[in-house]
């Protein structure tokens, strides 16, 4: 007998056969999401904690180099601290540390594998910070040779490791944005669309964030496509709203003790505009500081279990409300898959 889901596919197959099959077209059921183990189904992902870091190294990309920590100590350091975040509820944990500012594929895999958290990590480059972290290449090469490399790294896995990034990480300053900066977002535009892979953008402030779906719907890419990191350094509120109307992800990740108020006075109001659904919640701690010795000081990921949540209940937050926050909303974003502007 022919199960129902067969048969759906089968008919989509069908009247899908003579064009050209594309990521957006894809079921519910074949929706995923890459982790630096490998595909999770959305069941798998759980609470994500959506921005973090395990590593960091401010040399500049002029002299970053894995030579300089020692792989094992970091790993080390960083297992208990991911160990005691798993057992106060989170499952998924995106690393957001991008190439030439300390991205370790490899080491977070040891990790993943060690705690059984899924870990999700980058392609793509950091802009902001005046370009410290921006390579040399990125200056000379034209937004499709950049986009080729990131498109690689989803193809082929990442500096031989064979494993996947999850998202496209870059960055920017305040508005204006600088003409590498502009072109680092083209590239990530050009990337969404051969990969799926959702865009993730550190940015200085809320006309930058702008300018930034400009670049987007350029290339057709629909604002849905876009991870506003930092929209806290943004205190017009109105710029999350309008930003969230479009359709774009507004992420609050900077929640640390000090920040419990302020965050929670950004989702009342996200909240009270009917627009708790496209927001991310997360903290931008750790991490293990390459250069300082033993690494620094490592914060840990706790503060949104031990603080935030608490106050958000305290302030009439619902389960459904923070699930929404912590589950649904990081499932629909991180799931691969092509988001086009509607023409
Ligand atoms: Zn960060």
């Amino acid at each position: 007998m022919q199960s129902r889901r067969s048969f759906l596919k089968q008919a989509s197959f069908m009247a899908c056969a003579f064009v050209t099959p594309r990521i957006s077209e894809s079921s519910i059921d074949e929706e995923f999401i890459m982790s630096v183990t490998g595909r999770l189904k959305p069941s798998e992902m759980k609470f994500t904690l959506s921005h973090e870091h395990v590593l960091v190294d401010f040399i500049g990309a002029d002299k970053v180099n894995k030579s300089r920590y020692d792989a094992n100590e970091v790993f080390n350091i960083a297992l208990p601290i991911l160990q005691d975040v798993k057992n106060k509820g989170c499952q998924t944990f995106v690393d957001c540390t991008p190439a030439y500012i300390g991205r370790d594929a490899a080491l977070l895999k040891r990790l993943a594998l060690k705690t059984k958290l899924n870990i999700i990590t980058t392609t793509g480059y950091y802009g902001a910070a005046q370009e410290k972290y921006i390579p040399q290449h990125a200056y000379i090469e034209t937004a499709e040779q950049l986009s080729s490399r990131w498109i690689g790294e989803w193809n082929d896995g990442i500096e031989g490791t064979g494993i996947k990034p999850g998202l496209i990480k870059t960055g920017v300053d305040k508005a204006p944005l600088s003409d590498v900066q502009k072109k680092l977002i083209d590239a990530a535009a050009i990337t969404h669309l051969a990969t799926g892979l959702v865009i993730g953008i550190h940015t200085g402030n809320g006309e930058a964030a702008e300018a930034e779906l400009e670049i987007l719907a350029s290339r057709k890419v629909s604002p849905a496509a876009r991870i506003w990191i930092h929209a806290q350094n943004e205190t017009d509120k109105s710029y999350h709203i309008r930003a969230a109307q479009r359709g774009s992800w507004v992420s609050f990740d900077g929640v640390n003790l000090d920040s419990i108020n302020q965050n929670v006075e950004f989702l009342q109001n996200m909240k009270d505009h009917e627009l708790l659904s496209n927001v991310l919640v997360s903290q931008d701690s750790g991490w293990y500081h390459v250069g300082e010795p033993g690494g620094g000081k490592y914060n840990d990921y706790n503060s949104i279990f031990t603080n935030l949540i608490p106050a958000l209940r305290q302030k009439g937050f619902t389960q459904k409300e923070i699930d929404t926050i912590f589950v649904a909303n990081p499932l629909r974003a991180f799931a691969i898959k092509i988001r086009k502007m509607q023409s």
